[in-house]
């Protein structure tokens, strides 16, 4: 027998779009694999960003979307899955405004490792996503805000050629010498949408009228970079660049060729350097699943007091929240070819640069995910706190 349904039909052929196979099990029920990436040995796969159209949605019944094909493995760990029972996907009605399903909507089958959405659409054409989407077309409107003491360059390029694009924001009434100098870093994993939400709003903060952010001018250089990985934002991947190599690893191998991102910001970093030019705090900020935490080598001496005044002052204003960091990053099994950026920084030139995790599922502060307007004003308070370190 031929069963003959409308059907819903799931799209991901744009910016950021992604979705695994697809197959229809029933007229309101689709089952939608998440398509996951790995890395350049077919290891550490992972699958936790998906970004889909959804159309010919049935009207006054309720849908059932379930997302698969989740397992893979982190740190060469298999049988790990970064879609949880806590995580809640996002859903929007015109891919611009966008709400977390809420808890009674959404089902986790252990057994299946399967995240389940049960819904009643209020219109036919619908987008899910891991996380409220933060673009290209986003990182153009930051780009394209004018103030005189903002610079825009690149940091460096991608495996497709795209620029790395590097906002430079102090006032030039004041010597460059006799300011402390920041480098906020965002988005080195594609996925992790929040964390170019808080880059920007810490560069909108920066440029605002705001007296502390006119001080901050004055005081500090702050060096932005909000989409490390342009090309996995803009095709929808998950954690490495296009040619399978994990953007927050290999810092102490990369070469340009298969790594041209890790090579050229780094690059860019060491001529920074070079040149006898200062970085008082390097801030790399990253997603996770369940917790906030700052890591860095608080072990010495001259880091360990920045890592705290860094901490305190998040403590202060915002809702990080880690009752153990600073945490340090600096561990003896710290193998050839795995050295994240702030690793990295340390080992060669003994830069106070840290690595800063903010969590995606439920806060325990907010009873719910952060959105993306929480880290555009999480963002706006980490750059008064990352001021308030470099000066400490
Ligand atoms: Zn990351």
């Amino acid at each position: 027998m031929v069963l003959a349904f409308a059907s819903i039909v799931i799209s991901a052929v744009f910016e950021g779009g992604s979705v695994g196979k697809v197959e229809q099990i029933g007229p309101t029920h689709v089952r939608c694999a998440v398509k996951g990436q790995a890395d350049q040995d077919n290891r550490n796969r992972q699958a936790n960003w998906y970004f889909f159209k959804l159309t010919g949605l049935p009207q006054g019944k309720e849908v059932r979307i379930d997302l698969t094909d989740l397992v893979g493995e982190y740190n060469f760990r298999p049988g790990t899955h970064a879609v949880t029972p806590n995580t809640r996907p996002v859903f929007s009605y015109d891919a611009s405004h966008w709400t977390h399903f809420s808890d009674g909507q959404v089902s986790w089958d252990e057994k299946e490792v399967m995240l389940t959405l049960k819904f009643v659409p209020a219109k036919p054409v619908m987008w899910i996503s891991h996380m409220e989407p933060y673009t290209g077309k986003h990182l153009q409107s930051l780009l394209a805000l004018r103030h005189p003491h903002a610079i825009r360059t690149a940091a460096g390029r991608t495996v497709r050629s795209r620029e790395i694009p590097l906002i430079t924001i102090s006032d030039n009434s004041i010597a460059p010498n006799a300011k402390k100098v920041v480098w906020l870093m965002a988005r080195q994993h594609a996925w992790e949408a929040g964390t170019s939400w808080a880059a920007d709003g810490a560069v909108r903060f920066l440029l605002s009228d705001d007296e502390e952010a006119s001080r901050i001018r004055k005081s500090t250089v702050f060096m932005v970079i909000p989409i490390f990985d342009v090309d996995g934002v803009a095709e929808g991947t998950v954690r490495f660049n296009l040619n399978g190599f994990d953007n927050n690893r290999n810092w102490d191998t990369a070469e340009t060729r298969t790594m041209p991102e890790i090579f050229s910001v780094r690059d860019t970093l060491l001529k920074w350097l070079d040149a006898g030019r200062r970085i008082d705090v390097f801030l790399a900020m990253h997603n996770t699943e369940s917790a906030d935490y700052v890591e860095g080598a608080v072990e010495d001496e001259r880091v360990r007091p920045v890592a705290d005044a860094l901490v305190a002052a998040l403590r202060a204003s915002t809702n990080f929240h880690d009752p153990k960091s600073p945490r340090n990053s600096m561990t003896a099994s710290m193998d050839k070819g795995r050295y994240t950026v702030n690793q990295y920084l340390y080992s060669q030139r003994k830069a106070a640069a840290f690595l800063m995790e903010l969590m995606v599922e439920r806060h325990p502060a907010l009873g719910r995910p952060r959105t993306a307007h929480d880290f555009s004003q999480f963002g706006a308070e980490l750059a008064k706190c990352l001021a308030r370190a470099a000066a400490r």
